[in-house]
């Protein structure tokens, strides 16, 4: 099984990915935990590209085929060959966050991301968590980290909105395979809910 976590910068979906991954753990599972961009050595490198350095080194459209390769990469090296052990993987991030980062903060580039994701990508996960929160606490959590490459502020407090409002019509759009998750409550709160949910669907 395939399960994503989603969302604006700090809401808390690293934390929950991590969670989520040691509560299986303490179930007897082996979980991959992995995230994007990055997950594999290659991906890793073209997150150094496109998240350190000048936000302008790339054009939109570099930066989306940029995040595809890295994608592409991590589904071929980490996330198929572990799915097809029968493990589960857990990412944090996968291609929603491109449709909403890429495919809406730089203009509407979404067909693109579409484009590039029928052609090199196509798979989708088997379930999503959506950690939805408030911009504004959102800011506050990812100003309280140390050593994080932060393009929140790049991005700023409007273009969050938009992102949040975003991932809630994904969400509608792809509503079978996701789980929208209030972040705003106490973390062990959010990962029983999302423990249970994912408990659930496991069968
Ligand atoms: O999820 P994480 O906080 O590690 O993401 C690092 C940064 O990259 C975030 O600030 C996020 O907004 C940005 N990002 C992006 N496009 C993506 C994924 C993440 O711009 N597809």
């Amino acid at each position: 099984m395939f399960i994503t976590f989603e969302g604006i910068d700090g809401s808390g979906k690293s934390t929950q990915a991590r969670l989520l991954a040691d509560s299986l753990r303490g179930l007897g599972l082996d979980p991959v935990l992995t995230r994007e961009p990055g997950g594999s050595p290659g991906a890793e490198e073209i997150r150094a590209l496109v998240l350190q350095g000048d936000p302008d080194r790339w054009s939109a459209e570099t930066e989306i085929l940029l995040f595809t390769a890295a994608r592409r990469d991590h589904l071929e090296r980490l996330i198929e060959p572990a799915l097809a052990q029968g493990r589960i993987v857990i990412s944090d991030r996968f291609a929603d966050s491109t449709r909403m980062y890429q495919g809406l903060s730089r203009g509407d580039l979404r067909d693109l991301v579409d484009e590039l994701h029928r052609l090199m990508i196509r798979r989708e996960p088997d379930l999503t968590f959506l950690i939805d929160i408030d911009p504004e606490i959102g800011l506050s959590r990812a100003k309280g980290r140390r050593g994080h490459e932060e393009r929140f502020e790049d991005f700023g407090l409007p273009l969050q909105q938009k992102m949040r409002a975003g991932f809630l019509a994904l969400a509608a759009e792809f509503a079978p395979r996701f789980r929208v998750i209030d972040g705003a409550r106490d973390p062990a709160e959010v990962a029983q809910d999302i423990l249970a949910l994912t408990r659930e669907a496991l069968g």
